[in-house]
C-alpha cells in the first residue's frame, strides 16, 4: 500500500515537475512555426528582404530545440509548445529565441542589456529563474547565432552529435532539470568552416544535418539543395580550376553583335573595339566565337594565342588585356545574378591547374609582375563588376572573391595590389598540397616540406612592407585524392594546427574532399575539427577524453588505444601515399631513382634530426597494434550502439591495412626487383597479388567523398595499377 502510494506520488510529482515548456520564436510569413522551420522552398534567400529566411531558420531552430530536450530534461515531446506571440505566457517554463531584430522580449528583458555578440553567428545563452519557472534567452546576433545557440545548448546538456546519423548522437544517461544560471557568450574563432568539394556529388540530409549541428557552415552549391543548405546557415562556394572552360572558353559563342560579322544583329551592342585580330568565322561552324572575334583575348603559348582550354588545363586569358579582362569578369559576374552562382557567397577564384605553364606567356603579362600579381589584376576586375552589380541591386548578399594562393600563385605579391582592390569582399586561400602530417605545420624540424609552406605564409601575412593584408582563409587536405579516405587520424595534428593557422591570422578554414558517410574512424577527425574551428582555446585533450569516454563507453580504453596507433601508422600518409614537397613513393617503383631520399619515409626506423616520420616497418608494426587493440574493443564492446560504431571504424581500418599491407608488398618487391633477386621479387609478387584481390573487394568504403576516377574499388585508390601491371609481366609467371 505503502508502496503504491509513494508510485502514484511520484508520478504526481513528476507531471507537476514538467508542465509546459513553450518555446516563443518569431514566424515571419508563415503560417506557423512548424511550417516555417520547412519553408525553405517557399523562403527567398536571394532578395534583400531578410524576414523570412530569419524566420525559416530561426523556426527550423526552435524544432530542433524541441525534438532533443526530451532526449536531456525530463519533459514529454508533447509537453513542448510553440508560440509566435511573441508574448510572456502565464505559466510554465520559457524559452525565448531569436536575435534583436526577430524577437522583441530579447530588447525588452534586463538579462540581455548590452549584448555584445561580434558576428551574425554570435550568441548568447542566459537562463534565470523567475517566480517559480525557468526562463532560458538563446539569443543570435543574427538566425545564423539562434540556430548554433540552440546546438550549444543542447551540447551543454549532454546532446552531442558526434558521428552521423542516429547512431552518432550520444545523450545523457540521466535526464535533469532545465539549468537555472547559464550565461553564456560565444563568438566563433574560424568565421568560415567547413569543406570544399566538386563533382557530381549526392550527400544525404544526415551530413547536412551534421554539419549544421557541430556549427560548420562551408559547402559547395554544384547539384546541391540550396535553400535547404541556407536554412541551415550554410555559406555557399563554387569556382576551381575550370571557370576558364565554363564561362570564358575561346571556342564559346562571341556573345555580341560583332560589327564585322553579319547574322548577329539580334544579340546586343558590342562594347569592345574591334582590334586587329578579327578572323570572321575562321572555322565555318556557322558562328563567331570569341577567339574568331578577338584572338589577342586568349593566352600565347609556344609562340601563338592558343584556344586551348580542357576542364583544368590549357592557358588562362591574356590578363594584360583590359577587354579580356573585362568580358572574363562579366561572365563570371553575370553567373552571381542570374546564372549558375546566385547562392555562392564565396568564390573560388582559380585559374587552371598546375604551374605557370598554364597561364598567358605573352610579354605584355610576364611585365605585369609575378603569377600573384597577375591574378589580383583579375580579380580586382571581377570586384569591381561585382560592386556594380550589388549598387544596382542585382545581388543582395555579400560575395566574398577568394584568390587561390597555389602552385604558380602561391608566393605573395611582389608589387601593390590594383587600385581600390576591394579587400572586404576578398580573401586569398592558402593550399598547401604537399604538407606533411608527420609534422605539424609550425614544426621546425620539417626543413623538407612544411617550412618551405610557413615561410610563403609569413609572406602573406607578416611584416608592414607586405602588399597583401587582407584576410586569409586555409585550404587544407586531410582527404586529398590520394588518401582515398584511409583511415588518417589527425587528433595530434588538428590540436596544434588549427590554432597554429588561427595565430597567423587566418578566420576561415576548408578541406577538400570530406567523406560524407561510413566515415568510421574519420569521425574522431571531423569532431575534433568543428569544435576547434569554432573555439580555437577549446581544450582538445578533454574534447578528445569525452569523445572516447562517450562515444565507446564499454571500451574507451582500448578503442583509444587503437586510434592512437592507427594516428602513428597514418603520420606518414602523404611521403607514403600522396606527396610532401621532398619525396613521393609511387614515382619511384620501376624507376632509377632512389627509392627512400628522405628522411620523412625510410624503410627501416630511422631517427635523423630533422624531417623524421615513421617508416615503413614502423607503420606496419603500429597497424599490427592497432588491429589488436580494436581485436580487443569487439570482444569488450557490451553497449548495443557502440557496437556498430566499432564495426564502422573496423570497416574502415580494414581497408587502411590493406592498403598499408599492398604498399608494403610493393616495397619489398621493388627492393628485391633492384637487388636483381628473381626468387624473392616473384615471392613478394605472390603476397602482393593476394592483397589486390582483397582491395578490389573493398567498394562501399572507398566510394564516399566524390567521383574520383581511382576511387571505384580499393585497387584503383593504390593508384599503382600501372606498376602493378608491369611487376606482373615481370615476375607473374612460374
Ligand atoms: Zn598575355
Ligand atoms: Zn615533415
Amino acid at each position: 500500500m505503502r508502496l503504491i502510494f509513494t508510485v502514484l506520488f511520484t508520478l504526481l510529482w513528476v507531471s507537476v515537475s514538467s508542465a509546459d515548456i513553450t518555446i516563443l520564436v518569431n514566424k515571419g510569413p508563415f503560417a506557423s512555426i512548424e511550417q516555417g522551420a520547412v519553408a525553405e522552398d517557399q523562403t527567398n534567400f536571394l532578395d534583400a528582404d531578410l524576414t523570412d529566411d530569419r524566420a525559416c531558420t530561426e523556426c527550423f531552430a526552435a524544432t530542433e530545440l524541441a525534438q532533443f530536450l526530451p532526449k536531456a530534461i525530463d519533459i514529454k515531446k508533447e509537453n513542448i509548445k510553440f508560440d509566435a506571440s511573441m508574448k510572456m505566457p502565464a505559466t510554465g517554463d520559457v524559452f525565448i529565441l531569436g536575435s534583436r531584430k526577430t524577437n522583441p522580449l530579447i530588447e525588452s528583458l534586463k538579462q540581455t542589456k548590452n549584448a555584445k555578440l561580434e558576428n551574425d553567428q554570435s550568441y548568447r545563452i542566459c537562463s534565470y529563474e523567475d517566480n517559480g519557472r525557468i526562463i532560458t534567452i538563446i539569443e543570435g546576433a543574427d538566425r545564423q547565432g539562434t540556430l548554433y545557440g540552440v546546438y550549444e545548448y543542447l551540447n551543454r546538456l549532454g546532446v552531442n552529435f558526434i558521428g552521423l546519423g542516429e547512431k552518432g548522437m550520444v545523450f545523457p544517461t540521466k535526464k535533469t532539470a532545465l539549468p537555472s544560471d547559464l550565461a553564456i557568450v560565444e563568438n566563433p574563432s574560424y568565421f568560415t568552416r567547413g569543406f570544399w568539394s566538386w563533382y557530381d556529388r549526392k550527400p544525404d540530409k544526415i551530413f547536412f544535418r551534421w554539419m549544421a549541428r557541430n556549427k560548420l557552415n562551408f559547402w559547395t552549391t554544384e547539384n546541391q539543395p540550396a535553400r535547404y543548405l541556407k536554412k541551415l546557415a550554410f555559406k555557399l562556394t563554387a569556382g576551381g580550376h575550370d571557370i576558364h572552360k565554363n564561362y570564358f572558353n575561346p571556342l564559346s559563342e562571341y556573345p555580341f553583335n560583332h560589327p564585322l560579322y553579319q547574322g548577329d544583329e539580334d544579340k546586343p551592342d558590342d562594347p569592345y573595339t574591334v582590334g586587329d585580330n578579327y578572323q570572321g568565322d575562321a572555322n565555318n561552324d556557322g558562328m563567331l566565337s570569341y577567339y574568331e572575334a578577338h584572338k589577342e583575348w586568349f593566352g600565347f603559348k609556344f609562340g601563338k594565342r592558343t584556344t586551348y582550354v580542357r576542364d583544368w588545363q590549357g592557358s588562362s586569358y591574356c590578363i594584360s588585356n583590359k577587354d579580356a579582362g573585362k568580358e572574363f569578369a562579366r561572365r563570371l559576374v553575370e553567373q552571381f545574378v542570374s546564372g549558375d552562382w546566385q547562392y555562392v557567397d564565396v568564390l573560388n577564384f582559380w585559374m587552371l591547374d598546375g604551374d605557370y605553364k598554364q597561364w598567358c606567356a605573352c610579354e605584355k603579362c610576364k611585365a605585369l609582375g609575378s603569377h600573384t600579381d597577375q591574378i589580383f589584376i583579375a580579380a580586382n576586375e571581377v570586384l569591381k563588376q561585382l560592386k556594380q552589380a550589388r549598387d544596382a541591386g542585382k545581388v543582395n548578399h555579400r560575395v566574398e572573391i577568394s584568390v587561390i594562393a597555389y602552385a604558380a600563385s602561391i608566393e605573395p605579391p611582389t608589387k601593390p595590389l590594383p587600385d581600390g582592390y576591394d579587400l572586404e569582399n576578398s580573401s586569398i586561400t592558402f593550399y598547401p598540397i604537399c604538407r606533411c602530417y608527420a609534422h605539424n605545420m609550425g614544426d621546425g624540424s620539417c626543413t623538407g616540406t612544411n617550412q618551405i609552406y610557413v615561410n610563403q605564409l609569413k609572406g602573406w601575412t607578416q611584416g608592414q612592407g607586405r602588399y597583401y593584408k587582407g584576410t586569409l582563409f586555409i585550404g587544407e587536405y586531410y582527404n586529398v585524392s590520394s588518401i582515398m579516405t584511409m583511415p588518417v587520424v589527425y587528433m595530434k595534428s588538428m590540436s596544434a594546427d588549427i590554432p597554429w593557422y588561427y595565430n597567423i591570422g587566418a578566420r576561415d578554414f576548408q578541406y577538400m574532399h570530406t567523406p560524407t558517410k561510413l566515415w568510421g574512424t574519420w569521425t574522431v577527425n571531423q569532431h575534433l575539427m568543428a569544435k576547434l574551428l569554432w573555439n580555437v582555446k577549446a581544450d582538445a585533450t578533454k574534447i578528445l577524453e569525452d569523445y572516447f569516454t562517450n562515444y565507446y563507453p564499454t571500451t574507451s580504453k582500448t578503442t583509444r588505444k587503437f586510434y592512437e596507433a592507427l594516428e602513428f601508422a597514418s603520420a606518414s600518409i602523404k611521403a607514403i601515399k600522396h606527396s610532401t614537397l621532398d619525396y613521393n613513393l609511387r614515382c619511384r617503383f620501376l624507376k632509377k631513382t632512389s627509392l627512400f631520399p628522405s628522411g620523412h619515409l625510410q624503410y627501416y626506423e630511422t631517427h635523423p634530426m630533422l624531417n623524421d616520420g615513421p617508416d615503413v616497418v614502423e607503420i606496419i608494426q603500429a597497424v599490427e597494434l592497432a588491429q589488436r587493440h580494436i581485436d580487443q574493443s569487439l570482444l569488450d564492446c557490451s553497449d548495443p550502439i557502440e557496437q556498430q560504431r566499432l564495426l564502422e571504424d573496423w570497416e574502415r581500418f580494414d581497408y587502411g591495412k590493406k592498403m598499408y599491407y599492398f604498399l608494403y608488398h610493393m616495397i619489398r618487391l621493388e627492393m628485391f626487383h633492384r637487388a636483381d633477386d628473381i626468387v624473392m621479387a616473384k615471392h613478394e609478387f605472390k603476397l602482393l597479388d593476394n592483397y589486390k584481390r582483397q582491395l578490389e573487394q573493398i567498394v562501399e568504403y572507398v566510394d564516399v567523398f566524390c567521383e574520383y576516377k581511382d576511387a571505384y574499388n580499393g585497387f584503383g585508390a593504390t593508384q599503382c595499377t600501372k606498376q602493378f601491371e608491369e611487376y606482373e609481366k615481370l615476375y607473374g609467371h612460374e
